[in-house]
């Protein structure tokens, strides 16, 4: 089976690796100008004759990033299968648009308006209350486009800065964490869930996420469970699809995004569950029975973000697994992940600390079970 994926990033080069023991071959199409997957048969999409050639080569078609043109997933439904199907990435690239899915489907959001201008910005911040957060409806993802409100006077700034014609304006939850659900379903409509992750951001970006969580009531599992499966029939998906919630006070979930494909803060799953995201991924796009999600052990996966860090001293830490993506050093770039593993979360919480130490940008890990 030759697997066509579209996008060239550090996801599809993972999803190649994940996918050579199958006997899969990759071929990837790259619309950005810049892969980086290092992995496969990379093709730079610029003109019809790519795609043909593209097309030439694979039995199926997935992807690895959403921000791509629909028209041109639409074009490519018509000749080849497509898991997830274009539909899912026309919801998925637009926030409002994810929003009305996720009302209909009755899955809680933070409160939220639509706004198209610098007026509308500030009397929707004065409806919610401030402060809120004001995101572009499109193009925006790792924090970009957004901006916090904590105060409706700024909404001419802020408008300013984002720069968009459209935005959602939400209330700004104070969340005990911030958590993700990863499911997987298969062609055949069977469904699995991997355990909740709690994920620390820094400016809008992943650092780390661990999972299973050791204080999480089991009826919160169940709810996320729910709500990732509502989303998983209704859009009859194929394949991995994430969601991103907030863990209020009173134990509530709150929507705030999904992916659709396999995410960051799954990428525990590749040495911490018995079946990785991107092994399921491929089974469920294959037609293939899906693997086991339950956790090995507790796990914590850190981002290695900007510069590389000390490769051998975080290969001594017992149970480490690093994870690079062959790409060169930059500022705010994601080069690498660690994925660390300890029989019990006092021992994983160690760890961790230790690994961050070895990187020079990491900031520092503090999980909200801690605190109980
Ligand atoms: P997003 O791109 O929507 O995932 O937002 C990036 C990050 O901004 C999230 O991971 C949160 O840390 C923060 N954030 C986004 N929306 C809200 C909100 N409504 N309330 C509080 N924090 C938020």
């Amino acid at each position: 089976m030759n697997i066509g994926v579209l996008g060239a990033g550090q996801l599809g080069r993972m999803l190649a690796l994940a996918g050579y023991p199958l006997a899969n071959r990759f071929t990837f199409l790259d619309t950005t100008g810049h892969p980086s997957a290092g992995i496969g048969d990379v093709m730079v999409y610029t003109d019809q004759h790519h795609l043909d050639d593209f097309l030439d080569k694979v039995d199926l078609v997935t992807y690895e990033f959403e921000h791509l043109p629909v028209a041109l997933v639409q074009a490519i439904e018509e000749l080849r299968p497509v898991y997830p199907s274009s539909e899912a990435i026309r919801i998925c690239q637009n926030r409002a648009q994810e929003k009305a899915l996720f009302d209909r489907l009755g899955i809680p959001t933070p409160a939220y308006r639509l706004v198209q201008s610098a007026e509308e910005l500030e009397a929707a911040t004065r409806e919610l209350g401030a402060p809120v957060v004001a995101k572009s409806v499109t193009e925006g993802y790792d924090g970009k486009g957004q901006a916090v409100l904590r105060d409706p006077a700024e909404a001419v700034d802020a408008w300013r800065s984002i720069n968009h014609p459209q935005l959602v304006v939400e209330a700004f939850v104070d969340f005990v964490r911030e958590v993700s659900i990863i499911a997987v379903r298969g062609r055949e409509g069977d469904v699995a869930f991997y355990p909740m992750a709690e994920n620390l951001h820094v400016d809008g970006i992943l650092r780390y996420s661990l999972a299973p969580m050791p204080d999480l009531d089991e009826t919160v599992q169940q709810t996320a469970d729910g709500y990732i499966r509502a989303l998983l029939d209704e859009l009859d998906y194929v394949g991995v699809l994430t969601l991103e919630l907030f863990q209020t006070r009173d134990g509530q979930l709150l929507a705030n995004e999904m992916a659709p494909r396999v995410h960051n803060s799954g990428h525990w799953t590749m040495d911490g569950a018995v079946t990785s995201q991107f092994e399921n991924h491929l089974r469920a796009i294959q037609g293939l029975p899906l693997g086991d999600t339950s956790a090995r052990m507790p796990t914590c996966m850190v981002n290695v973000i900007g510069q590389e860090g000390d490769a051998a001293a975080i290969l001594a830490i017992e149970d480490a697994h690093l994870h690079r993506y062959d790409k060169s050093e930059r500022p705010g770039r994601k080069l690498a992940h660690v994925n660390l593993l300890a029989p019990t979360h006092a021992e994983l919480l160690e760890k961790v600390h230790a690994c961050a130490c070895l990187l020079p940008e990491a900031p520092e890990p503090r999980f909200s079970f801690e605190d109980s």
